[in-house]
């Protein structure tokens, strides 16, 4: 298809698709002794109550420092490790020390402080997963109402009856469950129909918007009030600016989540934070 765009053209396409691919393969081979050599860390995002400035609760994300790749994003190494059946392992991995953390920061507070954790399309492939997370909370000895899963439309575009009985026996469990990037993706308004979820994340890219342009302050205000007409709770994430956290207050939005409010830190870190604003 670089045909008629002159030979460096094509010659610069096949450069570009060989690094790609040798990237790629060598991203492959390193997460694949990752979890074993323990080049894994979780860190934590607080969760702030928008009306009251105190932290309710923390989402846990995945970083990988590899000595020959130095940090590699989750959004580059992620997909990698649900293509190759990884995740399963490391999402496994995840739980735990999340879990482990949060009971840590229950009881140092004495609160039910809540943690969300992300699960990939890939782990409801596993038919041990609602018996494993059942299984992690046990060991925590965390309440199952303080767990929330994250989950994108794409967990849920393939409609097979095993995710949705899965989210159903998790639901059931008194996990809450969460849509995560709400807004990003197809036919959200259908699932939320369809599907035992608590609450709605809205993007970072329509909260970005939110001051300055009209339909993105529009859009926020509908999904907000379309959540909380079907009783789900609403979670903004990626705020950065004081205006934004006004704005979201302004239209009754219940929880925020963004750098103004914290960047992901270290457990450490994390447990040594006080809960009041
Ligand atoms: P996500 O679940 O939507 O997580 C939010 C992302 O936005 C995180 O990126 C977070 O660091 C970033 N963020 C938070 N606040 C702000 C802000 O104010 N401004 C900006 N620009 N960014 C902000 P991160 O950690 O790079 O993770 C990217 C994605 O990778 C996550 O998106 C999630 O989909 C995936 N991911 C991360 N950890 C895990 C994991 O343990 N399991 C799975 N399955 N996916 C994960
Ligand atoms: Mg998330
Ligand atoms: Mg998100
Ligand atoms: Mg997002």
């Amino acid at each position: 298809q670089a045909k008629g765009l002159g030979r460096n053209t094509y010659s610069y396409f096949n450069e570009e698709m060989n690094r790609d691919v040798s990237r790629r393969l060598e991203l492959e081979q390193e997460i694949r002794g990752a979890l074993q050599r323990k080049e894994f860390e979780v860190v934590y995002q607080v969760q702030v109550n928008v009306s009251s400035g105190q932290i309710t609760g923390a989402e846990a994300l995945l970083r990988w420092f590899n000595p020959k790749l130095g940090q590699v994003s989750p959004v580059e190494f992620i997909p990698i490790a649900e293509q190759t059946g990884l995740i399963v392992g490391i999402g496994e991995f995840v739980l735990t020390q999340a879990l482990s953390v949060l009971a840590n920061w229950q009881q140092q507070h004495e609160c039910a402080l809540k943690m969300s954790v992300n699960l990939s399309p890939r782990q409801f492939r596993d038919t041990q997963l609602v018996d494993n997370i059942h299984q992690a909370l046990i060991q925590a000895g965390v309440a199952a109402n303080c767990l929330e899963l994250e989950i994108t439309e794409g967990v849920l575009m393939s409609g097979h009856s095993y995710i949705k009985k899965a989210l159903s026996a998790l639901s059931g469990l008194g996990i809450h469950l969460s849509m995560d990037d709400f807004g990003t993706g197809y036919s959200s308004l259908n699932y939320l129909r369809h599907y035992p979820f608590d609450v709605l994340k809205i993007d970072r890219s329509f909260v970005q918007g939110i001051t300055t342009e009209s339909t993105d302050r529009e859009l926020v205000n509908a999904a907000i009030a379309m959540a909380h007409s079907l009783n789900l709770t609403v979670v903004a994430e990626g705020v950065e600016t004081p205006a934004q956290l006004q704005l979201l207050k302004s239209l009754n939005c219940d929880f925020a989540q963004g750098y103004l409010l914290g960047k992901p830190c270290r457990s450490t870190r994390l447990l040594a934070l006080e809960l009041m604003p």
